[in-house]
């Protein structure tokens, strides 16, 4: 029996009822499976654990997830305490010790799902965003002089290293070769910022080359947005920068349909240190605590982890539940237009899982 251990960090808002819903899911499948288990350890860190003890995590925390296969993130935000504490201190004090380099966003639209570009459907709109998730605009570089006098001077620092750059360009190269159109868009804004925009740029001419196999094309992130809406079959996979990609995901993921929809990996590809696997949305004030968010997100995400554990075959049984639940129009949450809670759509989910063909 193949045994995987996950860390699940639930964290807050609707972070808790996604994440309850995919561990349910994740353990629905390995019962089907028969081959592995999955061995859940709860960390209960968010802003509850900040209010009461001033952080986020405690201080050994790192040293407690390294032992972990895989890290199932729900999200961080809490009305109470400021969005720069609770990102800083959870998500990203994650990320960035552990090397996840590679932030990994699929945008597809889902069979059933309708986008609200008209006209396009499953095979139109299907991306891969390959986001830089080290350094760039949110290395963290700078820092506020003169604090709350007039003269106030606030600097956020974007860092880009070659070594950097090149390691998330081969990543997107790879990943590109690996897709059948075998298409690499990179993105980034070399006309206006004119140092690591144009580093980003050259790397690019320096390494392409070794994966002739690939297709390539150039857009300024501005531009990059009306393809998006405009052109969307003309887009396959997609690399840019941390900054540049968070934007241009959120937006993917609005074309898909809803935030509620999109996954993400934050890998690190060497498996020096555990890979974290989250749905994209945040914690979404506006409703929780009522148990309707679509948990879609985090099942995707949950078939991403599956997939890096090398279950692969569960991965596309549980995509295969979640294209058979979305086109599905008496469990559609709210997001999509529908009225089915989470827990129905979970168990819906559960019940493809159940009935699927081994
Ligand atoms: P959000 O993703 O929480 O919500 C944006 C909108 O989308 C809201 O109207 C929300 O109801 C809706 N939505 C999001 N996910 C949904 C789902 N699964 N089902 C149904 N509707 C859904 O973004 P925000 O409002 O900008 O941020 C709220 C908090 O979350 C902030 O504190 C922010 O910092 C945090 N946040 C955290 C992460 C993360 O931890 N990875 C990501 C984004 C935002
Ligand atoms: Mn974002």
């Amino acid at each position: 029996m193949r045994n995987h251990r996950i860390a699940a960090i639930p964290g807050d808002g609707i972070g808790t009822e996604v994440i309850g819903a995919g561990l349910r899911v994740l353990e629905a499948l390995a019962v089907r499976d028969g081959g592995f288990a999955i061995e859940v350890a709860h960390f209960d860190w968010g802003s509850e654990r900040y209010l009461r003890e001033g952080a986020m995590m405690p201080a050994d925390g790192l040293k407690q997830l390294k032992p972990f296969d895989a890290i199932y993130f729900g999200s961080a935000g809490d009305p109470r305490v400021p969005d720069h504490i609770t990102l800083w201190g959870l998500r990203l004090a994650i990320c960035q010790p552990f090397d996840q380099y590679a932030n990994v966003r699929p945008a597809r639209v889902l069979p059933g799902i309708e986008s609200p570009l008209s006209g396009i459907g499953p095979g139109d709109l299907d991306w891969v965003i390959v986001r830089e998730n080290s350094e760039g605009e949110y290395s963290g570089a700078g820092g506020r002089v003169h604090q709350g006098h007039g003269e106030e001077v606030g600097l956020d620092v974007a860092v880009f290293t070659r070594a950097g750059v090149e390691r998330i360009q081969r990543f997107a190269l790879d990943l590109a070769r690996s897709r059948p159109r075998k298409h690499l868009t990179l993105v980034t804004k070399s006309n206006a910022q004119r140092h690591g925009m144009v580093m980003w740029d050259a790397v690019f001419e320096s390494v392409k080359g070794d994966y002739p196999d690939v297709t390539t094309d150039k857009m300024l992130v501005d531009a990059m947005t009306t393809r998006m809406v405009l052109d969307p079959a003309s887009l396959d996979t997609i690399v840019a920068t941390n900054l540049h990609a968070d934007v241009l995901s959120d937006l993917a993921a609005a074309l898909t349909g809803s935030l509620g929809l999109a996954p993400t990996a934050n890998l690190n590809p060497e498996r020096r240190f555990p890979s974290m696997f989250e749905p994209i949305h945040g914690s979404a004030f506006d409703i929780m605590g009522q148990g309707v968010a679509n948990p879609i997100g985090s099942f995707w995400s949950a078939s991403l982890m599956l997939e890096h554990l090398g279950e692969a075959a569960a991965a596309s049984t549980l995509m295969a539940a979640i294209e058979h639940v979305a086109g599905a129009a008496e469990v559609r949450p709210r997001d999509l237009g529908g009225e089915a809670t989470t827990e129905q759509v979970t168990n819906a989910v559960i019940a493809a899982i159940e009935g699927a063909n081994r």
